[in-house]
């Protein structure tokens, strides 16, 4: 008698003329992502695979895909370039990878707008934007391998969120069009609000085709450290420097000492011990910068103009966000690190008083940016000398029983992240109605656990 069917195998069987990677070692590599940065995550995914992964090339193959899916109760997990750090795109419940990445045209550049498909990576749609002189809002520091949809579905912000405040910001996404998970897939275009409720639901909510997002005017951006032998000056450096309504920018970022010493790559740049600010300033306002750099006791080590970043393709945006995490795990396996944002006005004061309290043992690397409503604050990626889980747990209760609140990365449920609590309904409505089976990355979603 023969074995019976499975539905992987029915899948196969359905559609061959898709692109299907069977190789047991690329579908290991391909159900992963950057979760190992979290000894917690590493622990409770490293082992979880899909049990195929397809990569479609046409709007018509995700939906020839999405439809057998459906019929055959196959779990789904999208996947764009696999950069995220929560195991988001880590299926736990086998079934298929959807890798986006073949999916990634651009369809048009407008004014001030532009429109794509989900797989596009970020650093190829700024190659279409930057002859009309106009660039991505903001950035994840991943931007050359990020796509475009994985940025909507599992990213915060980055690079430029200094003036556009983070993705979620309204204006900053236009509209989307997306796919229902269903037997007979239905095709929908979601504007603003509407098109948010799938924004960082980690793939859970919708499966996005397409996204429209604004753009900023592109500036020769000038690259620079500026190092400091005082924690404070620096701090108050990026302060006033984010601050600055005049000065034209796109990136501020504190380094406290010792985080200079793990960037070994800029080692040359970075004296042992210091306190340093990276930043990506309008060359145009070089000069107010540089006053502000006196005023506050600072010293110029590395300034690259933008025709020198080009020409070197090497920039000081891949040393921000959580680049900086990457490379000190790279020189000490034994970190792990926090995601905290601190409250606008009180944020150099928090940062000081954290200081202060973990000395040595969780190390200050902040973010300058805009919030929600607009204000100027940080967002951290502190540094922790990683003990133990009980241990971080505990880091993390003290830094929130003294305002400062943490968006857990070591968690894989979206609720227990950045969401922080019980999804609102709006949001809830969305995941019934693009995806009645709960065949969307099953078990990231707290009510929907695998197997329901
Ligand atoms: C070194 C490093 C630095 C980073 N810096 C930043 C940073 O500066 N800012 C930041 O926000 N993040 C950062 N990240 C996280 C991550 O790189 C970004 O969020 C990035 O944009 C994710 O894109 P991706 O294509 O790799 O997405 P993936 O990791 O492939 O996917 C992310 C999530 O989105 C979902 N998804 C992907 N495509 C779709 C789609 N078409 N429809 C619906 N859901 C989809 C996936 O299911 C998954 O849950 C960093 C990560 C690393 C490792």
């Amino acid at each position: 008698m023969n074995a019976p069917v499975s539905p992987i195998e029915r899948l196969h069987l359905e559609l061959p003329e898709l692109d299907w990677i069977t190789d047991p070692g690329r579908i290991a590599r391909l159900s992963q992502d950057f979760a190992w940065f979290s000894p917690v995550l590493d622990r409770q995914l490293k082992d979880k695979r899909a049990d195929a992964v397809v990569r479609p090339r046409s709007e018509d193959e995700i939906r020839a895909l999405v439809s057998a899916c459906a019929r055959l109760n196959v779990p789904i997990t999208i996947r764009g370039s696999g950069t995220g750090n929560y195991g988001q795109t880590t299926p736990l419940a086998g079934g298929v990878v959807l890798d986006m990445t073949g999916y990634n045209a651009v369809q048009w550049v407008h004014p001030g707008v532009a429109r794509a498909q989900a797989g596009i990576r970020l650093g190829e749609l700024e190659k279409h934007t930057k002859p009309s002189g106009q660039e991505l809002r903001c950035v994840p520091s991943t931007y050359r391998s990020a796509t475009l949809g994985g940025l909507f579905g599992g990213g915060f912000g980055g690079v430029g969120s200094i003036n556009y405040g983070p993705l979620a910001a309204p204006g900053n996404v236009l509209g989307l069009r997306a796919m229902t998970i269903e037997p007979e897939p239905q095709v929908v275009e979601l504007r603003g609000e509407e098109a948010l409720r799938m924004h960082h639901l980690w793939g859970t909510n919708g499966l996005v085709l397409e996204l429209e997002v604004a753009l900023a005017p592109a500036h020769p951006w000038l690259e620079s450290l500026v190092v400091f032998e005082s924690f404070d000056e620096a701090l108050g450096f990026a302060d006033a420097l984010a601050h600055a309504p005049g000065i034209v920018k796109r990136e501020v970022a504190f380094l406290a000492s010792p985080v200079p010493d793990h960037l070994a790559q800029l080692a040359e740049h970075l004296p042992k011990g210091c306190h340093a600010v990276l930043s990506l300033v309008a060359e145009s306002s070089e000069d107010p910068m540089r006053q502000l750099v006196r005023t506050h006791g600072g010293t110029m080590n590395y300034r690259k103009t933008a025709e020198e970043v080009r020409k070197s393709n090497r920039t000081l945006m891949e040393f921000t966000w959580n680049h900086t995490t990457l490379h000190a795990l790279k020189v000490d396996k034994t970190l792990t690190y926090l995601q905290s944002s601190f409250v606008p006005g009180r944020h150099v004061q928090q940062i000081k008083e954290m200081e202060a309290l973990f000395d040595g043992e969780v190390l200050m690397h902040a973010e300058f940016l805009r919030n929600l409503d607009g204000l100027i604050t940080c967002s951290a990626l502190q540094l922790v000398r990683f003990t133990s889980e009980e241990r971080l747990d505990e880091i993390i209760r003290m830094h929130r029983e003294r305002g400062v609140r943490i968006n857990n990365p070591h968690v894989f449920i979206v609720e227990d992240g950045k969401a922080g609590g019980a999804l609102p309904p709006e949001i809830i409505e969305m995941k019934k109605r693009f995806d009645p089976q709960g065949l969307l990355n099953p078990g990231k979603l707290r009510d929907w656990p695998v197997g329901k």
